[in-house]
């Protein structure tokens, strides 16, 4: 479903003494799979996850999404590409000017699906993360945890096939993480295939697979040195 063959991430203006963001990472996840990318900051996993999506082409080397080659994917073919995709990313916050139900609304609307078959997914969607009851509600009248949750309703309210969530607990307590990545596994189950960055150790101790990254290298399996941190 998405292959990565020998990929590497240099970006503009990056100084030519500084590393590659991604060197030469090849990678396979499968239809269904549940994975995790872990590493300090600055490793590389927001822009594995960004590539994924089109939002960054590689310098070299070669991203498939469901059989589409996306360096070579034209501008219009975006689109497309992204309804397949729930993006969970730090820099798209829910619009502080409407409602909760109305944030989940937004990618149906945009689809140009009927404003009341967009409501009954929305609150379906919203039922799913747990956060019906909070449906009216003013996106900032929500905790950090439910906003996040809110967040990966209007991810998957075009029913993906693939999640992406960059760091989705960043700045959460415990009990909000866990609620966080149980909606996120609840999605998994039934069929989503997700990609997760995450410095949580409690899930990454129970994770069946997780993708270490430093450096912009695969580690194999080796568990990461202790975080240095990247200012
Ligand atoms: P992580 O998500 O693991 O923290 P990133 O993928 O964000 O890592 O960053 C990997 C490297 O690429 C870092 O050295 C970072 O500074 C650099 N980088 C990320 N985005 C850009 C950008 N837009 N322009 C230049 N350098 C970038
Ligand atoms: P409905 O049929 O009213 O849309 P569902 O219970 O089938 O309600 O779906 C609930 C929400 O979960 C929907 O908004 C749907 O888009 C979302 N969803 C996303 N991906 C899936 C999936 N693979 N399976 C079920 N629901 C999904």
């Amino acid at each position: 479903m998405i292959e990565f063959a020998n990929v590497t991430k240099q970006y503009a203006g990056h100084g030519a003494s500084s590393h590659s963001a991604l060197r030469d990472v090849s990678l396979t996840v499968a239809k269904g799979e549940l994975v995790y990318l872990a590493g300090p900051s600055g490793a590389g996993k927001s822009t594995l996850l960004k590539l994924i999506a089109a939002m960054e082409r590689p310098s070299a080397g070669t991203v498939t999404v469901n059989g589409t080659d996306i360096g070579r994917l034209k501008h219009a073919g975006i689109p497309f590409l992204r309804r397949n995709l729930g993006l969970i990313f730090q820099q798209q916050r829910l619009l502080t000017d409407r409602s909760v139900l109305a944030n989940v609304m937004m990618p149906m609307l945009v689809t140009g699906l009927p404003r009341a078959q967009s409501e009954d997914r929305a609150r379906a969607a919203l039922d799913k993360v747990g956060l019906l009851d909070r449906a009216a509600a003013h996106p900032l009248a929500l905790s950090g945890g439910e906003q996040q949750r809110v967040s990966i309703a209007r991810a998957i309210v075009n029913r993906p096939q693939i999640i992406l969530a960059d760091e989705p607990t960043a700045n959460l307590d415990r009990a909000s993480a866990t609620k966080v990545f149980d909606a996120l596994r609840a999605f998994n189950k039934v069929g989503v295939t997700c990609l997760i960055s995450t410095h949580d150790e409690h899930v990454l101790d129970s994770a069946t697979r997780v993708i270490h990254l430093r450096q912009g290298m695969l580690q194999d399996g080796v568990p990461a040195a202790p975080a240095q941190e990247v200012a």
